[in-house]
């Protein structure tokens, strides 16, 4: 298998997992059944350290994109949660305002979904242009319905966006190679895309997903647009849930940009965390009472690893799932009969068996709300550290 971004040979596996379904995100009860799984597989490239996996086919992409996207149940994707948002709402306001001289006339924003993130460049004097595969697109004269990599513009573009885009992208070269043709000879590319470095540095044990092909680090992202003759003119990535990236053309002579080159992490870093994944699988299967009622709090990724991966949804009789977004209540993971629940749901002085597997950042105030309704009370945290008891 060749690395799809530096073309080295030197690929070995990383993680697989057997049985995922092909989305991950709760659904409504009518549907739990009826979502396909399938193996996963990820490589790891000893050259750039990257991770990928192979390319969606056809039918899996019409499957994931067409039908079950339409059950994605919050109302703005990733690219519009504040902590996405704001970091490169910054970036690009101070690029901006680098080149504000410069009449900059159009952007074209590449999976603009349903276009409302547009609504980020109002105040720059932009016309704005947008395209998705998606039927969720608002049709009017700016939008276009259709895939990015088969549509001919007219018309060069001053600013191109994507924006958590790239990672779900078969053709890494073939993209970048396009959006370099529909730039402008002076234009700005910006790219925003899921920091996979900070995600091993947290030990968070379920990263891959159907859909996401590419796995960015920040040097295996700049090796990607170094190699299709781009430049980095300003940059967020370090300890960052995602990579940000300002480009320009290399040839393009715009201001004078300090050129900047991010450096490799050693691949031992990568290997670690996979022995310490390990690790913490070990200690749940180990620590895990399966006869006990146990409840699961926080709907995302850490549970989704428990439920297919440890597959604990065959192996423990009694469980239940607490989530504090009450778009989740109701819901139900793929393949499973337990419904989604608020906190309240829980019964005041009962033994309680808690795994907290929402976002680490919540557990201290979580902790304080369960030790407040009962005493009896077992917890379980998942964290960079691994498990561990209250
Ligand atoms: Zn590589």
């Amino acid at each position: 298998m060749k690395c799809p971004i530096c073309n080295s040979d030197k690929t070995s596996n990383f993680l697989s997992i057997d049985n995922l379904p092909l989305i991950l995100f709760p659904v409504k009860g009518e549907m739990r059944d009826n979502i396909l799984n399938k193996t996963i597989d990820s490589y790891f490239c000893d050259e750039c350290t990257h991770i990928f996996k192979k390319p969606l086919d056809e039918n899996e992409s019409d499957i994931i994109y067409k039908k079950y996207y339409s059950f994605y149940p919050f109302d703005n994707l990733e690219s519009m949660n504040a902590s996405y948002r704001k970091p490169f709402a910054d970036l690009f306001s101070r690029v901006l305002t680098r080149v504000k001289d410069k009449k900059f006339k159009t952007l074209l924003e590449v999976g603009c979904s349903s276009g409302k993130q547009l609504e980020t460049y109002n105040g720059y004097n932009l016309e704005c242009f947008g395209i998705d595969p998606s039927p969720l697109n608002e049709m009017n004269n700016n939008f276009i319905s259709g895939k990015y990599e088969e549509y001919k513009f007219k018309n060069k573009f001053d600013i191109i966006v994507s924006r958590f885009n790239l990672e779900h992208i078969n053709n890494i070269n073939y993209f970048l190679q396009k959006i370099y043709s529909d730039l402008s000879v002076d234009g700005l590319v910006f790219i925003q895309v899921p920091n996979i470095k900070t995600y091993i540095e947290n030990l968070i044990p379920l990263f891959l997903s159907h859909e996401h092909i590419h796995y960015f680090n920040p040097y295996s992202l700049f090796l990607a647009v170094n190699n299709n003759q781009f430049e980095i003119i300003d940059a967020e990535y370090d300890d960052k849930q995602s990579i940000i990236l300002g480009l320009k053309k290399k040839l393009s002579n715009i201001y004078d940009w300090e050129k900047i080159n991010i450096s490799k992490t050693d691949q031992s870093f990568y290997r670690n965390y996979l022995i310490k994944r390990n690790k913490l699988k070990n200690d749940i299967i180990e620590k895990i009472d399966l006869e006990a009622q146990t409840c699961f709090y926080g709907a995302g990724m850490t549970l989704g690893w428990l439920l297919y991966d440890l597959d604990l949804k065959s192996k423990i009789y009694n469980f239940r799932l607490i989530d504090d977004n009450s778009i989740l209540r109701g819901r139900f993971f793929p393949g499973t009969n337990n419904e989604i629940n608020n906190f309240n749901s829980l019964k005041k002085d009962i033994k309680l068996n808690v795994i907290l597997t929402l976002n680490p950042f919540y557990h201290k105030d979580v902790i304080k709300k369960l030790k407040d309704i009962s005493e009896d009370i077992n917890i379980l945290v998942i964290n960079k550290n691994g498990l561990k008891k209250i």
